[in-house]
């Protein structure tokens, strides 16, 4: 293992940001006796509270509690193992958690698994350096990387260290310090944009539910006891301030088929955010000295709940590279990372993407709208009859 006096200012691994994928690769480190340090933009306060996602894929799971990692989630984490698709032509239930590979998910919020990662790194004695945004990331051809980091009051230094984790987004530092020539992006915007709701009501339904409409998609989405995920499909580009709590709730009346089916729980709208549906892959995830984790090395789509478990997976084999690097002077699991990571990365993309083909559809009037609505309604038929489709379907949709 390198000692950390060997450097100024610095730890051997630098991990820029303390969202799902930087606190997984701490703790791991830590844990495996490698000193690291992470830095993050935001405050803690905004760290913990920023909700997104909430079902864990089972493998996630077992990576977090088989790390010591997990005793929030064991404790307050519900078991999720089945998801209702409506239409026009009614509604069905698929328990995914009886096909395919048998796994559920445990539906436990994004901020919480955050709040928890960032106190057993401090109680493992981690130095996580909150409101400490880095402004460039250099000397990744060296043995010697570096990131400038700016302190409390702006004032820039410079820290050192043997790697770097890039974990800090997709819109942070690290992806933009890769010389062009090196990496490959793969893009695709999807054309869809979602309303991203959080709201002051238990569910109302017993479980997650899609809801197909030629008025855009609907869903809704457990959360806590309290609070619940909607989504209503928008056009892109909608300002949220536009939905007002009335609108909302009416929409999703109609969208979730209320009449029909049930009325929803309505209660305040607590938060309100347009999500574009935007993928995309660098590979490969790694140049020189630096390493990307997370959504610093490829986002996706929020279709199929992947982007937390992807974070989880990437920070878990990266800890495992790291540390036979430093334990055993093996360098070969660093070089095949992009290389470990890549394939599953790219199965949930091509899920996330069929996904977004069985709940979307144009609404016009013209010919090609009217063949991709019949292929998305062929696709939900299909799902609802093949048993063939649905153990694909449960292997995909809770697998990683
Ligand atoms: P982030 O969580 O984005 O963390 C990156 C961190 O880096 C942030 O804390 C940021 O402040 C910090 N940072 C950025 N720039 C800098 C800088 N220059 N210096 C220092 N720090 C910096 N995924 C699922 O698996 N299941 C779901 O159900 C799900 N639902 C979602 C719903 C919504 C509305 C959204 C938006 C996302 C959802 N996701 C879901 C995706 C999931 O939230 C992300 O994939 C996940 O947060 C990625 O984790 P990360 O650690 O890579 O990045």
């Amino acid at each position: 293992m390198a000692n950390k006096r060997s450097f100024t200012g610095g730890a051997t691994v630098l991990i820029v940001g303390a969202g799902p994928a930087g606190l997984v690769l701490g703790n791991l480190l830590l844990a495996a006796g490698i000193d690291c340090l992470i830095v993050e933009r935001a405050d803690r306060a905004h760290v913990e509270r920023r909700a997104r996602a909430g079902f864990l894929a089972a493998d996630t799971v077992r990576a977090l509690v088989g790390n010591g990692l997990g005793t929030g989630l064991s404790a307050r984490g519900r078991p999720h193992d089945t998801c209702v698709f409506r239409s026009e032509r009614g509604e069905f239930a698929l328990r995914y958690g009886g096909l395919g590979r048998g796994e559920a998910h445990t539906v436990y919020p994004q901020q919480e698994l955050v709040a928890d990662l960032v106190a057993e790194f401090l109680r493992r004695g981690g130095d996580l350096r909150f409101g400490t945004p880095v402004t460039e990331v250099g000397g990744l051809d060296d043995d010697r990387p570096w990131l400038v980091a700016l302190d409390a009051d702006g004032t820039p230094y410079r820290l050192e260290g043997r790697y770097v984790a890039g974990c800090d987004g997709r819109h942070g530092v690290c992806r933009k310090a890769f010389p062009a020539a090196a990496v490959h992006a793969h893009r695709r915007r999807h054309g869809v944009s979602w309303l991203a709701l959080l709201v002051g009501t238990p569910p109302a339904l017993p479980a997650v539910t899609y809801a197909v409409h030629d008025r855009g998609f609907a869903g809704h989405m457990a959360r806590t006891a309290s609070v619940t995920r909607y989504y209503l499909q928008c056009e892109p580009g909608t300002d949220p301030g536009t939905w007002s709590d009335s609108a909302v709730w009416e929409e999703l009346d109609v969208r979730m088929r209320a009449e029909r089916f049930g009325p929803l729980r309505r209660g305040p709208v607590l938060e309100r955010a347009v999500v574009d549906l935007e993928s995309d892959v660098l590979d490969p995830m790694q140049y020189g000295r630096l390493f990307l984790a997370g959504d610093a090395a490829g986002l996706i789509s929020p279709s199929a709940a992947k982007g937390a478990n992807l974070a989880v997976m990437a920070a878990e084999t990266l800890a495992r590279a790291f540390t036979a690097a430093l334990h055993q002077g093996d360098e070969e699991p660093l070089a095949r990372y992009s290389a470990t990571c890549l394939p599953r990365i790219w199965r949930a993309q091509e899920f996330s993407h069929w996904m977004i083909g069985l709940l979307h559809a144009p609404p016009g009037g013209d010919d090609e709208s009217r063949f991709l609505r019949a292929l998305r309604d062929s696709r939900l038929e299909s799902l609802r009859t093949s048993p063939v489709q649905q153990h694909a379907f449960a292997d995909n949709y809770v697998g990683i």
